[in-house]
């Protein structure tokens, strides 16, 4: 009661004033007085709450007439107070203002309860009607229901802000947890717009691992670990200063330089201008889900690198590439053990992201440990996977001083093994402090064999390779033998096959003509086997080429034929060729070894024929534009080929027959090397063979129509008709054979010739005179070839041409003879023409305009078998000097068996 009234009074109190004023207004007008007065109660007291027409009206504050209308709780008047006993002393009566008439009613709260007074108050007396009383009492209760409405509003107001306050101690509530939720899960920070932070949670500060005062003030760069190039922030700002969200993965660096990762939303907060004014960073720690990614990926990247066919170096450097990369070491060594030595030395030193230091790396790669020594050699022993958080505070035993004094802390150390055998150990350095991760050392365990498989897999293919390497080297060596001692041989053979028919042709008596006969014909036959061999290595060490010259083709059957015909008709077989009309007289082809080709077929096609018919053709088969496609084929009614060895007979040093060779005899090397040279020339050589019966060998070459040039067949004693010079040519040549050989040809192409029998007196003569060429030997004694071009070269700095001799046709000789300095080359026994061109082309001797007069013979010295016999070859190296020949003779007695010995 007490409480409503109170909040009555206070809602009278707190009425605004133009409300109270109009009604007091119309009280006035309504009473025709010229005051009108509201009261309100407060205990007992009344308190003018309003009024008009008092000037001070403090005065009546206390006006018993207040009391007596919220006493009577009904309207009361007193119409001249000075009659009226309760106001008649009243001072506002007696003195000024000299009140006389008081009217007033009770103002009632809506629950009945008095609270107030509306009063009118006058100097002169008067009566109120009933129609101005029940007005004044409208009026009255008007103010009762502004007060009610009042209270009713005030009470929606509180109700409402009750409501308000709830929500908002709710939404505090909520927010206190939200803001909780946020600092447990997330690290928050707030950037403002140019990136500088101003605030950051707890948890913001635990991954970055500064305190909270570091960083307030700070730029957000103060994290960049530099992982991401430019462009990665370039386009993070581009979308969150546009007002818009950035969400992605960070790979931050925190207080002690370690990185991690941050799954990172920033929000922008935007002002009334849409623009950003400050951004806020909610963030997860993910670096160990990274970590877990990375291990994965890694394990994956390292078994890929195994299975890509590396050679170990790399292989190696990629691995320990990849750790540093993925597991963010600063630095990676590989240590290769030696077991017999007992040692480990680093054969491989990688930086990832430390700053280089040279002095570092050289002293890592020069420490060398034995087992159980520092920690890659205590990895060494033990086998498992070791790792230092810190190593300053390890013992000192473990050696890592190189590490600790370039401010090295943490070390993952790891062996390679296979079969339980340690074949290396990886090291890891980081200068931070790194926590041993258990997964990773797991990790490198497995890895530790996967790798090691990988090592000693490749070891085995290089020791494989070395092997074949070695065997190849061996194959060379023992091809390149042959090729030597065949051709060395060759050229004393040729001139014992050569004596021997001389010798046959001078006076014998039987017994002596057969012997000498016998000789002639082993000889013969050592020759075509050391051809052979020749050959064959040639072809093996790819030493032979095909010449592309214009040929007569019908001349080369023609010569098989020729050549062979006597061996036919001694086992009286039929023998015959055919050349077909069509084909063009003058074809581009390698005449020569042509003609080997054939000579082996029909040499072998009469040597297994004992009776019947050998025969011979070659046969156009079509033509197109300039290239003809020629079949050659031999055909014979001989013993044939068993079914089962017809594909070994190509094979090199196979007679498929054993007993049979006896009897017939050869190297079993003629299939091979023709089928070789076949393929060379792009044709195939097939075979069509039934036992008993007989076989055929056929092949086709597809050649090109040529013109045959006039051959060069000038020489130096027509160019001396037509000019004074008569250059000088200087022979160095310690075999006197071959002085005696040189100096006569070149005397008769006309040079003026002097003679050094070794490369020092060579030398001697080249400095006391003048020549415009040497020819020079290779092998000398003391002194060779190659040393004494050399000298001429370097030392004494002539550029006189020099053409070398040599009986080696190796590959590559010809390249060692210009290297040292030579200009030519030219094997032994010279074909004279050969030599003639290479001395005329040297010299720059103009000879256009010389017509031919003297022929020279081209000598074939690769198959002089056919040749030989006859001794045009030293009729045209001694232009029929027969006191030259004998000499040459005479000298080729006491030389040529002491070589052969040799
Ligand atoms: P060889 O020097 O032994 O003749 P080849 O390589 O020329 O070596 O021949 C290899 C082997 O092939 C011969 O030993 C022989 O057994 C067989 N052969 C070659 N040609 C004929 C042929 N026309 N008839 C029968 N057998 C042949």
């Amino acid at each position: 009661m007490r409480l409503e009234a109170l909040i009555y009074f206070d809602i009278l109190d707190k009425m605004p004033e133009k409300e109270l004023q109009s009604i007091l207004i119309s009280a006035a007008k309504i009473c025709q007085t010229p005051i009108a007065i509201i009261t309100a109660v407060e205990g007992n007291v009344h308190h003018i709450k309003s009024q008009i027409g008092l000037s001070v009206y403090d005065i009546i504050n206390d006006n018993p007439f207040f009391d007596k209308v919220f006493n009577s709780n009904t309207f009361t008047e007193i119409q001249n107070a000075s009659l009226d006993a309760s106001m008649a002393n009243n001072p506002t009566v007696i003195g000024y203002p000299n009140f006389h008439y008081f009217a007033g009613v009770p103002i009632h709260s809506a629950d009945g309860n008095t609270i107030g007074t509306l009063c009118v108050v006058d100097q002169n007396h008067k009566q109120l009607n009933e129609v101005q009383i029940e007005l004044l009492d409208n009026l009255s209760k008007n103010i009762t229901n502004l007060i009610n409405l009042r209270k009713q509003n005030k009470n929606l107001q509180n109700e409402l802000n009750q409501l308000l306050n709830e929500r908002i101690n709710q939404t505090e509530i909520d927010l206190e947890a939200y803001k909780f939720a946020l600092d447990q899960s997330s690290g928050v920070a707030i950037a403002d717009r140019d990136g500088f932070i101003k605030f950051v949670n707890d948890k913001f500060c635990k991954s970055s691992r500064y305190i909270k005062e570091e960083l307030l003030g700070q730029s957000y760069n103060i994290l960049n670990s530099k992982h991401h190039d430019k462009s990665f922030f370039q386009d993070m700002w581009e979308v969150i200063s546009s007002g818009d969200i950035w969400h992605g993965e960070i790979m931050n660096k925190d207080k002690f330089g370690n990185y991690f990762w941050i799954d990172c939303n920033i929000i922008p907060f935007l002002d009334r201008k849409g623009k950003p004014y400050q951004y806020m960073a909610i963030q997860q720690d993910i670096t160990e889900k990274k970590a877990t990614e990375e291990r994965n990926n890694l394990e994956a990247r390292l078994i890929s690198i195994l299975s890509e066919n590396e050679p170990i170096d790399s292989a190696i450097r990629h691995i320990a590439e990849q750790i540093c990369f993925k597991l963010q070491w600063d630095i990676g060594l590989y240590w290769k053990t030696n077991s017999q030595e007992n040692t480990l030395s680093p054969t491989l030193y990688y930086q990832f992201t430390y700053p280089h230091k040279e002095s570092m790396r050289l002293e890592f790669l020069k420490t060398i440990f034995k087992k159980g020594e520092g920690l890659s050699g205590l990895v060494w022993e033990r086998k498992k996977p070791i790792w230092i958080e810190d190593l300053p505070s390890e013992p000192p035993y473990l050696n890592q001083n190189i590490a600790i004094d370039n401010n090295l802390h943490s070390s993952l150390l790891f062996p390679i093994s296979f079969n339980n055998e340690v074949l290396g150990v990886m090291q890891f350095f980081s200068s931070n402090i790194k926590k041993e991760d258990k997964r990773i050392l797991n990790l490198f365990e497995f890895l530790s064999t996967q790798i090691g498989a990988f090592l000693e897999r490749k070891i085995a293919e290089i020791e494989l390779l070395q092997a074949k390497k070695d065997a190849e080297e061996s194959l060379k060596s023992k091809d390149q033998f042959l090729a030597n001692m065949s051709h060395e041989i060759r050229t004393p053979m040729n001139a014992i096959v050569g004596f021997t028919e001389l010798l046959s042709q001078t006076k014998l008596d039987e017994n002596q003509l057969e012997y000498a006969n016998s000789v002639k014909v082993a000889g013969e036959n050592l020759l075509s086997i050391i051809n052979d061999i020749l050959d064959f290595s040639k072809i093996e060490s790819g030493a032979i080429s095909i010449d592309q010259t214009p040929s007569d083709v019908s001349q080369v059957l023609k010569n098989v034929y020729d050549l062979l015909k006597v061996s036919a008709r001694q086992k009286e077989l039929e023998f015959s060729y055919e050349f077909d009309k069509n084909i063009p007289q003058t074809l581009i082809c390698d005449d020569l070894r042509l003609n080997q080709i054939l000579i082996n077929l029909v040499g072998n096609a009469i040597k297994f024929t004992e009776t019947g018919s050998v025969r011979f053709y070659a046969k156009l088969l079509s033509t197109e534009g300039n290239t003809h496609q020629i079949e050659f084929s031999v055909v014979d009614t001989g013993i044939g080929i068993q079914n089962d060895k017809k594909q070994k007979i190509f094979e090199r040093f196979s007679q498929v027959n054993n007993d049979i060779n006896r009897k017939y005899e050869g190297t079993g090397l003629g299939l091979s090397i023709s089928k070789n040279l076949i393929e060379l020339m792009g044709g195939n050589l097939e075979m069509n063979s039934e036992e008993g019966k007989g076989s055929e060998f056929s092949f086709t070459l597809n050649l090109e129509t040529g013109f045959k040039e006039k051959a060069d067949t000038r020489s130096f004693s027509d160019l001396k008709n037509h000019t004074d010079i008569q250059p000088k040519i200087l022979i160095i040549e310690d075999n006197q054979l071959n002085q005696k050989l040189a100096r006569n040809v070149l005397s008769n192409l006309g040079f003026n010739v002097d003679l050094a029998v070794n490369g020092q007196i060579g030398l001697e003569k080249l400095r006391q005179n003048s020549y415009d060429l040497v020819l020079m030997d290779l092998q000398m004694p003391e002194l060779d070839g190659y040393e004494t071009t050399r000298i001429i070269r370097n030392r004494m700095k002539l550029s006189i041409p020099i053409i070398a001799m040599t009986a080696h046709s190796m590959i590559g000789e010809k390249e060692k003879c210009l290297a040292a300095g030579m200009n030519d080359f030219i094997s032994k026994p010279f074909n004279t023409h050969e030599l003639f061109n290479k001395i005329v082309s040297l010299l720059s001797i103009n000879i256009v305009d010389i017509e031919s007069k003297n022929e020279l013979d081209t000598m074939d010295h690769t198959h002089s078998n056919d040749v030989l016999p006859n001794m045009s070859y030293l009729h045209e190296l001694s232009e029929g000097n027969q006191v030259f020949e004998n000499e040459l003779i005479s000298l080729f007695r006491i030389l040529v068996p002491k070589e052969l010995i040799l």
